[in-house]
């Protein structure tokens, strides 16, 4: 007989593996704090090559789960790496059992994901009728937001033929995230018009902006597109949303935030809520999960104002994938009509199961907290003599220098170099970026695991680090 099947010939060894690996899965999530970035080793690659089969499960535990980036510690600040929750363990076993394609068709991961959407939307202060898509991250949510910007400018004809000579112009702040640029030059819209607006006190300059606008206008540009941050990267700023959103209006054009992290401060205490005031005036909203909600990788949200615009942007079902009222292939809307995807995993569950089992209100304590942590870790660094923060921290985001009474290149060889060891001793992963001309330490707390006393002793490391460079 044959049997084409992949599934175990052996369910009973099949469920005895899968248990035990479920215990060090959770053993390994357990001692989060306790397993810091670990170099990988040479020859690891040669270890992953296709065709060596023999003893799986030990391969896992021995070649692949030890090598994790080191995110889930509760020291890790780098980037803005979200830490991951439990409940992942338990909505990715439920995912893969279900193996749901939410592109489209009637089954329950999209009635969920609806409800994860409605969540959302109602937290950054959409009006009812907006509609949202998960995706990958705050990446393609931006390009998926831009695409429906671009439609509005330049009807629905841009579809069938381009844009051609048009010359659409987009508007941000400097210091916007990387993500706007790849977003234009992927929608052949071109990097070369993208205008930096200058920031006063961290935020857009809106008369200089509205001067921008009108000087294209009359060089017989199409300004289209404003990108306002909700926590910018190198020091978690935010701009002011209302007046961005006045301005729009006035102008008529398309307001897009970028809130990969930022605007989870929507869920936050008292000053950090307000940091987000007014962000669901904006046409469009890019967010991730995967970063301040703490849910597992990947997980984004594209969040558009008027669902018409999202789904004139995007639908196109040929026939094979056509609704029908009944049966599997009913349950508008479908997924595909939003987005680029077709085929598209189930993000909902991990971010349903977290909300559902810790509350909204514990996610907004955290979020709390890690901005309360970054202000103590300022007030730390200032206690150190010579040690200084770039500015104070507005969110969750704190940057220091370990030697402001050193040249500025002396200053940034120093800061490296301690971020690097750091690093590779696994006391700490702080990140770098450059302020002022100054490369300096950089902490964006998306961590629910951290705790006064990791901050206290990672400045701490990283002051002795630095006295011990500083020595030899
Ligand atoms: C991380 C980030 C992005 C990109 O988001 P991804 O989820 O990594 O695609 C965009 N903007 C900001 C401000 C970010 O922090």
């Amino acid at each position: 007989m044959a049997d084409h099947s992949l599934d175990p010939k052996d369910w009973d060894a099949f469920r005895a593996e899968a248990r035990a690996l479920l215990d060090d899965c959770i053993d390994q999530m357990q001692a989060a704090g306790e397993r810091p970035w670990t170099h990988v080793p040479d020859g690891l690659e040669a270890r992953y090559a296709i065709g060596q089969g023999g003893d799986v499960m030990q391969r896992l535990r021995d070649d692949v789960m030890p090598y994790h980036a080191g995110n889930t510690h509760p020291k890790y600040w780098g980037w803005v790496q979200g830490s991951g929750l439990a409940t992942d363990v338990m909505a990715g076993m439920v995912t893969a059992v279900m193996n749901s394609n939410c592109g489209g068709r009637n089954h329950g991961a999209n009635y969920m994901e609806r409800a994860v959407i409605d969540w959302a939307r109602q937290q950054m202060g959409m009006p009812e009728g907006a509609s949202g898509v998960l995706v990958t991250g705050t990446s393609q949510a931006t390009v998926i937001s831009f695409a429906a910007a671009r439609l509005r400018a330049l009807g629905p004809e841009v579809r069938a033929v381009g844009q051609g000579g048009a010359e659409l112009t987009c508007y941000a702040g400097q210091g916007v995230h990387n993500a706007t640029r790849k977003a234009l030059e992927l929608l052949g819209i071109g990097a070369a018009n993208l205008r930096f607006v200058p920031l006063v006190d961290g935020q857009m300059d809106c008369a200089e902006l509205r001067k921008m606008i009108a000087e294209d206008r009359a060089a017989g540009k199409t300004p289209f597109l404003v990108v306002g941050t909700a926590g910018s990267v190198d020091l978690g700023l935010f701009d002011d949303f209302n007046a961005l959103a006045d301005l729009v209006a006035d102008e008529k054009l398309w307001l897009h935030v970028d809130g990969a992290f930022g605007a989870w401060t929507r869920l936050a205490d008292a000053p950090y809520r307000q940091l987000t005031d007014g962000i669901g005036r904006a046409d469009s909203i890019a967010l991730d999960f995967h970063k301040w909600m703490y849910v597992g990788y990947d997980c984004g949200l594209a969040l558009i104002r008027d669902e018409a615009e999202h789904r004139a942007a995007f639908a196109a079902r040929p026939v094979y994938l056509s609704g029908k009222d009944r049966g599997v292939a009913s349950g508008d809307p479908w997924y595909c009509d939003y987005g680029i995807d077709l085929s598209r995993g189930n993000r909902a569950l991990k971010v349903w199961l977290g909300l559902e089992t810790h509350g909204a209100e514990a996610f907004g304590a955290a979020i709390t907290f890690n901005c309360e942590l970054a202000r103590f870790m300022a007030e730390v660094v200032e206690s150190h003599e010579n040690m200084a923060v770039a500015r104070q921290p507005v969110s969750n985001v704190c940057v220091f220098t370990l030697r402001a009474d050193l040249p500025e290149v002396a200053q940034s060889a120093l800061n490296t170099q301690v971020a690097v060891e750091l690093q590779e001793n696994g006391e700490a992963v702080f990140s770098t970026t450059i302020v002022d001309g100054v490369e300096m330490l950089r902490a964006a707390i998306v961590n629910h695991r951290s705790t006064r006393d990791d901050v206290r002793e990672a400045v701490a490391a990283a002051a002795r680090a630095a006295e011990a460079i500083s020595a030899r």
